[in-house]
Parts: C-alpha cells; structure tokens; sequence
C-alpha cells in the first residue's frame, strides 16, 4: 500500500532536551502517593525504542498514575524517570512536559470542532513558523490516510477517522515516546478492531515509541510487544503477551488472562 511506502517522517527541527524520536522511557523505582494514600509502590519498569509497552491492570491500579508520570503532569513522589539515559524527573530534577517531548493521546480526544483537521492537527506544533506547521500537519494527515480531507470539520468524520486525526495531532510534533490513556474506549465494538489495527500499522511505520493505557486484557494481547499487568499499585508480571498467557505470575494474572482463548 501508498502508506507502507512512504518515507519516515522528517525529524522536527524542534527536540526536546536533545532527544531524538523514539527514545527509552525508563520508571526507576517509582513510587506515588495521593495524601496518606499509596498508589505506586516501587515501580521499575523500561519502555524499549520504537515498542508497544501496554500498562494493564484493573481500575485503580495505578495505571494512569504511571503515563501521567511520563507526561510530567504529576511528579512522583520517588523514584526517577529517564528519557533515554537522561534523568528527567527525580527528587533534584523535573523537565516540565512541554520540554520532554513526550505525546498524549487521551481517551476523550476531542478535536476542536470549529478547526479544519489541519488546523486540528497544527494546533500543538509550537515554535515552528506557520509553513512548517502546515507541512507537518499535512505529513501527518498523510501518515493516517486523511490527507484528502485536510479542509474538512470533525463533524464530516465518522468516529475512527476523527480517531486517526487525533492519532495525527499527538504524532505530528514526532514525539520521542507517545503516551496514550484507553485510546479506543470511546468507540463501538464494531469499530475498536479497525481502529485499533490502523493504529498499530501507524505506530509501526513511525517507529514511535508507545505507551498504551488498557484495562483489556485482550487489546494488550493484540497490541503490546510487553504488558506489564499491574495490580494496587505494583507490577505483577511484565512480558509478551505469550509469556503472560502461557506462564502467569499469580492466579491474579491468570485470571486477567482466562476469559480469552
Ligand atoms: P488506573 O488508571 O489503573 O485506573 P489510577 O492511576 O487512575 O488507576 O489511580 C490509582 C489510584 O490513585 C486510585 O485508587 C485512584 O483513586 C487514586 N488517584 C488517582 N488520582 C488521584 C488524585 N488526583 N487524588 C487522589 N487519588 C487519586
């Protein structure tokens, strides 16, 4: 296909502390507490260049906690965080999230409904002059297959086209590790398969590295090179979905898996 042929992205002038795309992401010892309560509890954990990392566990168990971590919208309250090997967040250290280069895409990932998908995808493309914003954007819009429709609203969209844009907008910037919280809740069943096979072929061909919220254990199955399975704020188990299936940890993590054949 047009898409498997394309060339890589070009590098974005603009780098984030020197890190270039694709980049390690490694939680070193973490630990997180909201008041008295203890929400992370020793987390060490490494997102490989260019892999899908899914963090799996069932609600409240500190999934959300750790990608925000990442985001550098909560800092932890131990424990240090690496970009790469340079230390981006530890007791004497925060690179705040704007500088770390790190994407998000989060499960309500609303497009501005008044803004073309370009403008929509643009919007966050900071510091770069209005025709390279416009390049990127069209790049990107490229990369998702919606080049054509760069002109048109959100509303012209369905559900997992409008998916692929905001897949487009967290992309565009090239992100050295792209953070996404339940990136597929939001839409029907029928939909999720498509939508999500899409977004693992993107993934793939801009070799980014990824960080996937799910508390599905079958869609960290479909989509993760590792899981780490989570559970009250600790790792259980961290391997390929093959290792978790065939030799869980616990009977917490066989029970995570037994519902699939
Ligand atoms: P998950 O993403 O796995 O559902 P979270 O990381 O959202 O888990 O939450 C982990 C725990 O931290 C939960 O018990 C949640 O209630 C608690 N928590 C999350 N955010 C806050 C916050 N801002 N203040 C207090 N407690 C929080």
């Amino acid at each position: 296909s047009r898409m498997m042929k394309s060339e890589p992205l070009e590098l974005s002038p603009r780098r984030s502390a020197g890190v270039s795309f694709a980049a390690s992401l490694s939680y070193n010892g973490i630990r997180h507490h909201f008041g008295s309560k203890q929400v992370l509890n020793g987390i060490d954990l490494v997102a490989e260049p260019g892999g899908i990392l899914c963090l799996l566990g069932p609600s409240g168990s500190g999934k959300t906690t750790l990608l925000r971590i990442a985001a550098g919208i909560e800092r932890q309250t131990d424990g240090r965080l690496y970009l790469n090997e340079q230390e981006i967040a530890g007791p004497d250290v925060f690179l705040p999230p704007e500088q770390r280069g790190v994407g998000l895409m989060f499960q309500d990932y609303a497009l501005f409904p008044h803004m073309t998908l370009a403008e929509n995808v643009a919007f966050g493309l900071t510091g770069l002059s209005s025709r390279a914003q416009k390049e990127a954007a069209g790049t990107a819009l490229e990369r998702v297959g919606l080049s054509a429709r760069a002109s048109q609203y959100p509303h012209m969209l369905s559900g997992g086209e409008q998916q692929r844009v905001a897949l487009a907008r967290a992309l565009a910037p090239r992100p050295s590790v792209l953070l996404m919280d339940e990136p597929f809740s939001g839409l029907d069943s029928r939909l999720k398969d498509t939508v999500r096979s899409d977004t693992l072929q993107i993934l793939r061909e801009t070799r980014a590295t990824a960080i996937v919220v799910t508390h599905d254990a079958e869609e960290a199955m479909r989509m993760a090179d590792r899981i780490a399975l989570l559970r009250d704020g600790r790792l259980v188990q961290v391997g390929t979905a093959g290792d978790l299936y065939r030799r869980p940890a616990d009977l917490f993590a066989a029970g995570f898996f037994s519902e699939l054949n």
